[in-house]
């Protein structure tokens, strides 16, 4: 007798399964994956050569703790397509992630992977709310940032409808959202919280809006930030978690119990550790997400550093999955920034101040929140002769330091040059980033 759940599951089979029965299948796949990548990539056959690793020698889950860890740095020294797995005859697709540095991760899909994606995705979407009736306004930039695509996929999937306005143009979302009736939208929650904010000015009672779901995610976001917006605009709103070097959106998602995300751990296998030691935390404590691609064929890897810190949440979830469920993300284990939805690291705008010889590399960033968008502000100083020179050297420096870093990073941010020596030091770690959004 089929079982009965509170709410619409897209993959019973899979998403219910018992956990002994999905051990054994993690078990399979993990095999498979340890010698296809022998066999296919180069940099997994030499770290697993250095370190004496025979991909027969694999019998037990708890095997894969004595594999090697892959970071994105590898993926970098390996750019563009040094990691993948086929030959590029058998992608299908090509995405980068928002990093930034002019050398972005790129990732590759097969035609399965595509599936695979649209899957989990089609998961997601509909633990989040979605069903074949919905209307969905994809509001997730299209291209080679993967929310758009993922979720597109996954929505068309499903079957429900898909409004693919991609981000931006509020003017316009707001006129769909009240015209063509959507009743799911997926966007960052930050973007969320700017729409209602407009639909408020433009007079527009919320309420009045078909809308009731919002598949949000792409970067940190609190339950400070949910009830604001379940409040505003008035909706359910959904945490959605991915990473392009995994897939892309869809690898865990809120059920609408709305307590973690389940991990789609079929495909990607979970574990946590110690970002210092490289070892498993107990059961249920903090650390950084490791994930390992059980099935891609692309770009599978093994134990990829997500550098993101969670937890494990304990127990069954009432809705009737058995994925396990991981707390929102924390923070993160480097000092990476999401700026709008751009990843930013300290160092890169570090790296810009150094070549310009009117300022000294002391900064601080500041990040703050002005009507739900994020703004960066880099503090800095400038050096001894320009300080006694007029205002209008001062402010052409400005420029060419805020057109120097968005030629970087590719935002705009707001340039404040202070004296020489005001920027605080502190002794050991200098305190680089201020980040006043609250999102711990
Ligand atoms: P994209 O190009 O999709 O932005 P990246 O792969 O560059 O994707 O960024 C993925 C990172 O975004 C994750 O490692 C994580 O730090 C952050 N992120 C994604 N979804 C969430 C979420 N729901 N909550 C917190 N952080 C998230
Ligand atoms: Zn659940």
């Amino acid at each position: 007798m089929a079982k009965d759940f509170p709410y619409p599951i897209w993959n019973i089979e899979m998403e219910t399964m018992d956990l002994e029965t999905r051990k054994t299948l993690q078990l399979y796949r993990l095999k498979e994956l340890v010698s296809y990548v022998y066999d296919r990539v180069p940099f997994y056959k030499k770290k697993f050569d250095e370190t004496g690793i025979k991909p027969a020698e694999i019998k037990s889950l708890s095997d894969i703790a004595g594999l090697p860890f892959t970071t994105k740095g590898d993926l970098r020294d390996n750019y563009p397509y040094g990691m993948f797995a086929v030959p590029l005859d058998d992608i299908v697709r090509i995405h980068a992630s928002s990093g930034t540095t002019g050398k972005p991760t790129v990732v590759g899909y097969t035609q399965e992977d595509i599936d695979t994606w649209s899957e989990v995705m089609a998961r997601s979407m509909m633990s989040g709310g979605t069903t074949r009736k919905s209307i969905v306004q994809n509001a997730y930039g299209y291209g080679l940032f993967t929310g758009g695509l993922g979720a597109h996929y996954g929505a068309e999937l499903l079957g429900a409808s898909v409004i693919p306005i991609s981000g931006g143009n509020t003017a316009r979302q707001i006129l769909v959202l009240q015209d063509f009736g959507s009743d799911v939208i997926t966007c960052t929650p930050s973007y969320s919280l700017y729409l209602a904010e407009e639909i408020e000015k433009a007079g527009i009672d919320p309420k009045s809006l078909k809308l009731r779901y919002g598949i949000f995610g792409a970067e940190p976001w609190t339950e400070s930030m949910r009830m604001e917006i379940e409040k505003r605009l008035p909706i359910k709103a959904i945490n959605i978690y991915g990473l392009s070097e995994i897939i892309g959106p869809g690898v865990a998602n809120e059920c609408q119990e709305q307590k973690g995300m389940h991990i789609y751990d079929d495909h990607f296998y979970p574990e946590i550790i110690n970002p210092e030691t490289g070892e498993h935390v107990q059961d249920g404590e903090l650390g950084e997400l490791v994930i390992t691609t059980l099935t891609k064929k692309g770009i599978p890897l093994i134990r990829y550093r997500t550098r993101d810190l969670t937890r494990i949440l304990p127990g069954d979830c009432p809705c009737g999955r058995t994925h396990p469920r991981l707390d929102r993300i924390m923070g993160r284990s480097d000092d990476m920034l999401i700026i709008r939805g751009v990843n930013v690291f300290p160092s890169q705008i570090e790296e810009v101040l150094v070549q310009i010889e009117e300022v000294a590399p002391h900064y601080q960033l500041i990040v703050d929140r002005d009507h739900n968008l994020d703004v960066l502000t880099v503090m800095v100083e400038v050096n001894d002769k320009l300080f006694s020179d007029e205002i209008k050297g001062l402010e052409a420096a400005e420029k060419k330091v805020a057109h120097a870093i968005h030629q970087m990073i590719g935002i705009s941010v707001v340039v404040k040059l202070v004296e020489p020596r005001t920027v605080a030091r502190s002794e050991g770690k200098a305190k680089r980033v201020i980040d006043n959004r609250k999102l711990n």
